[in-house]
């Protein structure tokens, strides 16, 4: 007998958590955050305890109360821990953290398998980012050195680490009894994949996060013609829009930004997603039709990079746009009363590659040059407009979805603040969204043809019934019984 269970995203969007068994194999499609639930407790100000935060964590519902699945470090630490694992991998429909985040809390023991550029997201995401991201292996926590004559000290995380398995996909491959068909899909990160799953108790589609207008809009239909073959039982389906009606598209984007940038004299700034290579695109062609340069940050170039390394090829090239390369610490750059060795102790190690790039620009370059760039600037980069001096006729593009909740409306008004400051207000949006319009959701059903349909990542999943006569509504963590 097989059976689905989901363990986050019931009437949200995000935290994706699907448990998928069959006879005794158990296998987790994705294993992500809820971003609505960790902001309902917490904060800037109010972080999760280290020590304790897989138990908070379940107490607050964040995670499902399963043994044999978190790593031992942290689990030993509130109760008994099982010698061996009880589920026999993740598999990661795409790189975004409220699909992958929460796999830094599951043993090391239990391998994951993603696409090369899901893993080179996350690969980024450990080496660059702050917070915690351990995806590729786990740096235990709580030890202290086992020497005897120095066992008075902690051993440091990344002197103890625990490497994870990590299967990339084949064009289907099976774990025991389950048999699964990863399909690239259209979405707004590099990396993304739908799954055809088949268990003894019949045949899974599951979606992940999908679009049908983006700039690969017809990998999302291959995958729509090749799980219809499969007459599937049951499709897992993402419904964040479905109640909008058709969706502006990626191609459309990029024509109005063509006609918005032709006749700007001064620096255009924009702040698009960070790892939105699709807009980034857009970006790039932009600036193309207008003789100009994207200049993009160091984490952006390094994700480019290191894409590049994992022979992932439909993203931009490094060569194709300039590196930003801001002072930061003492602010030394290119300071010649300073040593170059010092000049790079402002920066991270993983920065350091960048710093003499050839494509590498600085604030004073493009001060110099304003009406040869576009200037990718987020949130935390609008200090550096001090040293760039956006002349007067510059503007500025919104190139994210709009604020949805009270923090992102207190950030937005900050950053009207400081467009203000500059002179660059009112901006231009313009954006869409990395996820399936209402009617493309209902126009996937329809081909898929799966007997019923089980909705996630919504807030709306009674409105699956309007377009499918047989919807399982399940509450989280309760088993839905297949075959
Ligand atoms: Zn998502
Ligand atoms: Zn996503």
């Amino acid at each position: 007998m097989s059976s689905i269970t989901l363990h986050g995203a019931v009437e949200e969007i995000g935290g994706n958590k699907i448990l998928i068994e069959d006879g005794a194999t158990k296998l987790f499609f994705d294993f992500g955050l809820s971003f609505g639930k960790y902001g309902n407790y917490f904060s800037p100000y109010l972080q999760p305890r280290r020590y304790s935060i897989i138990s908070d964590y379940m107490n607050l519902g964040l995670l499902p109360n399963l043994t044999g699945l978190y790593r031992q470090d942290y689990e030993k630490r509130f109760r008994e821990t099982s010698p061996e694992p009880k589920y026999d991998g993740v598999i990661l429909s795409h790189p975004h953290l409220d699909h992958a985040g929460f796999l830094s809390y599951v043993r090391p023991d239990i391998p994951a398998y993603c696409s090369p550029g899901c893993k080179a997201i996350l690969q980024v995401f450990e080496e660059s980012s702050y917070g915690f991201h351990q995806y590729t292996g786990i740096k235990e926590s709580f030890k202290i050195r086992e020497s005897k004559r120095d066992a008075t000290k902690k051993v440091k995380d990344r002197t103890s680490f625990i490497p994870r398995e990590i299967n990339l996909f084949k064009p289907s491959f099976k774990i025991d009894d389950i048999t699964i068909h990863p399909f690239p899909v259209d979405h707004s990160v590099p990396g993304a994949n739908s799954f055809v799953i088949e268990t003894s108790g019949g045949t899974i589609v599951y979606t992940g996060d999908i679009r049908f207008h983006g700039r690969r809009a017809t990998f999302s239909q291959t995958f729509v013609d090749k799980a219809a073959s499969f007459d599937p039982d049951v499709l897992i389906s993402e419904g964040t829009n479905i109640h909008e009606p058709k969706t502006y598209g990626e191609m459309d984007l990029q024509q109005d930004l063509f006609s918005i940038v032709e006749n700007i004299r001064g620096l255009i700034i924009v702040n698009f997603p960070v790892r939105d290579t699709d807009r980034m695109q857009s970006f790039i062609e932009a600036a193309k039709h207008t003789d100009r340069s994207l200049v993009i940050n160091m984490r952006q170039a390094y994700t480019l990079k290191t894409l590049e390394e994992n022979n992932v090829s439909y993203v931009p090239r490094l060569d194709e746009v300039k590196i930003f390369v801001p002072r930061k610490g003492w602010g030394v750059l290119n300071d010649m009363n300073y040593p170059i060795e010092i000049q790079m102790q402002d920066y991270q190690s993983w920065e350091n590659q960048f710093i003499e790039h050839e494509n590498s620009v600085t604030a004073d370059d493009i001060n110099a040059n304003p009406d040869d760039y576009i200037f990718r600037c987020d949130f935390a980069e609008l200090k550096h407009l001090f040293d760039i001096k956006p002349p007067k006729e510059s503007i500025y593009i919104r190139s994210v979805t709009e604020p949805i909740d009270e923090e992102m409306e207190l950030d937005q008004k900050k950053v009207d603040n400081w467009l203000k400051n500059f002179g660059l207000y009112p901006y231009t949006q313009l954006h869409c969204s990395g996820h399936a319009s209402g009617y493309d959701l209902q126009e996937m059903s329809k081909q898929i043809n799966p007997k019923k349909i089980m909705p996630i990542h919504t807030e709306r999943p009674t409105e699956f019934s309007s377009f499918h006569a047989d919807v399982i509504l399940k509450a989280l963590g309760e088993k839905y019984p297949l075959g």
